[in-house]
C-alpha cells in the first residue's frame, strides 16, 4: 500500500455542523472568512496560558534533558492525531483541532503533581475535588484570560466549553469530535511517555517486551528491518505503535458508527461512546498504562521530584494567602469574589515549572 491509499470513509452527515453551534456567551458578528471554530483555535493559541505550556512538564522537567515532550508539544501531537482521526471519519476538523489545543491548558506547573498539591492546599475537607486541571482550563478561558475589550476570557463557542466540561463531569456522551480528542490524547501520552522514558534512560527497551502491544509492534519492525541501531529500532516501534492504535481506532469507530445507525451529530449524543479502540487494543493499552505507572510515573527519579514540588508550591501558596496585596492586580477580582486561597491557586497554576521554582526560592526557609 502506498502513501496515497485512503481508508474507507463514513458519511459526512455525522460531523457537528458549524451552523448548529449554540454560539458564544457574548454574541459577536460573524467573521468575513474565518469559521467559528477556526476563530476559537486562534484565540486559544494566542492566549498567555497556551504559550506557558512550552515550559510546563508533561512527565519530565527540564532537569531530565531536552528530548522529552513538554505540555505544549504533547498538545500539538494530540491535535495532529485527532485531526487525522477527524478527517478520515468526516468529523468537524476545526472543532477537533480547537478542542485538542484547549485540552491541557489548565495544567499547573509540574503536571499532575502540581495538580495534587493545589488540590490539597485548597481542600477544606477530605476527598474534596477543589482543584482539577480540566476545571482550571474553564476558569482560564471563561474568566482569567484578559485579552479582549468586550469580555473577560476568550468567549469561546459553547461546544468547546461543553467538551471541556465533559472532562470534569463525565455525565453524558459528548460530541464525536470531543470523543476523538480524548482518544488521541490517550494514544499520544501512552506512546510518547514510553519514548521519553527510554531516551532519558529510566526505562530499558527490553523491559517493554513484557507488554503485548510493544511486543507485537517490535516483532513487526524486526521482520521489516534487520540492521537498525537501538535508537532507530526504538523510534520505528514508537511510530508503528501510533499507527497501529490510530488505525485500530479509526476502523473500530467506523464500524461502531455504522452499527449504531446514527445519521447526525445529535444522534451520537444518545448512545455510548462510538470513537474508541477495539476491545483487544483497549486491553493492551490498559496493560501498557499499568506498566508505565509502575516503571515510569513511579520511578524513584520522578518520585523524588514530587516531594520537592510539594514544598515549592506550598511555600508560594502560604506566602500569598498572608500577603494577598502582593498578588498581581489581575487577581483582585478573584480575591474579592472567591477568596485569597483561590486567587493564590490561580496565580500558581498560571506559572511555568521554571517560574514556580524561582518564586519558591524567595520564600523557602
Ligand atoms: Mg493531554
Amino acid at each position: 500500500m502506498n502513501d496515497t491509499a485512503a481508508a474507507p470513509s463514513v458519511c459526512g452527515c455525522i460531523a457537528f455542523r458549524n451552523e448548529d453551534s449554540e454560539g458564544r456567551r457574548f454574541p459577536e458578528p460573524a467573521h468575513p472568512y474565518r469559521l467559528p471554530f477556526q476563530r476559537d483555535r486562534d484565540r486559544i493559541i494566542h492566549c498567555a496560558a497556551f504559550r506557558r505550556l512550552s515550559e510546563k512538564m508533561q512527565v519530565f522537567t527540564a532537569d531530565f534533558g531536552n528530548y522529552h515532550r513538554t505540555r505544549m508539544t504533547h498538545t500539538f501531537e494530540v491535535s495532529g492525531i485527532a485531526r487525522t482521526i477527524a478527517r478520515v471519519l468526516n468529523l468537524n476538523e476545526d472543532l477537533v483541532e480547537a478542542s485538542a489545543l484547549l485540552h491541557d491548558i489548565g495544567h499547573p506547573p509540574f503536571g499532575h503533581t502540581g495538580e495534587t498539591v493545589l488540590n490539597t492546599l485548597l481542600s477544606e475537607k477530605a476527598n474534596e475535588k477543589a482543584f482539577n486541571h480540566n476545571e482550571q482550563a474553564l476558569r482560564i478561558v471563561e474568566k482569567l484570560e484578559s485579552r479582549y475589550a468586550d469580555f473577560a476570557g476568550l468567549n469561546l463557542s459553547q461546544e468547546l466549553l461543553d467538551g471541556q466540561r465533559f472532562k470534569v463531569v463525565k455525565s453524558k456522551t459528548p460530541l464525536l469530535e470531543i470523543q476523538a480528542v480524548d482518544a488521541a490524547d490517550s494514544i499520544a501520552y501512552d506512546t510518547h511517555d514510553a519514548d521519553d522514558a527510554m531516551e532519558i534512560g529510566l526505562l530499558q527497551t527490553e523491559k517493554l517486551f513484557q507488554t503485548a502491544l510493544w511486543k507485537y509492534s517490535a516483532e513487526r519492525i524486526r521482520k521489516r528491518w534487520t540492521n537498525l541501531t537501538d535508537s532507530q529500532f526504538r523510534r520505528a516501534v514508537i511510530h508503528d505503535l501510533i499507527d497501529i492504535q490510530v488505525s485500530d481506532l479509526i476502523y473500530t469507530s467506523q464500524q461502531n458508527i455504522r452499527n449504531a445507525g446514527i445519521e447526525s451529530a445529535r444522534d451520537a449524543l444518545q448512545v455510548p461512546f462510538l470513537i474508541k479502540p477495539s476491545t483487544d487494543i483497549a486491553q493492551q493499552k490498559a496493560e501498557m498504562e499499568t506498566f508505565l505507572m509502575k516503571n515510569v510515573y513511579r520511578h524513584p527519579r520522578v518520585m523524588s521530584l514530587r516531594s520537592k514540588v510539594s514544598q515549592w508550591l506550598q511555600s508560594i501558596f502560604e506566602y500569598y494567602i498572608k500577603n494577598a496585596d502582593e498578588l498581581p492586580a489581575r487577581y483582585n477580582a478573584v480575591v474579592k469574589n472567591e477568596g485569597v486561597k483561590r486567587a493564590a491557586a490561580d496565580y500558581i497554576a498560571d506559572m511555568t515549572d521554571r517560574s514556580a521554582r524561582a518564586e519558591s526560592l524567595k520564600f523557602m526557609k
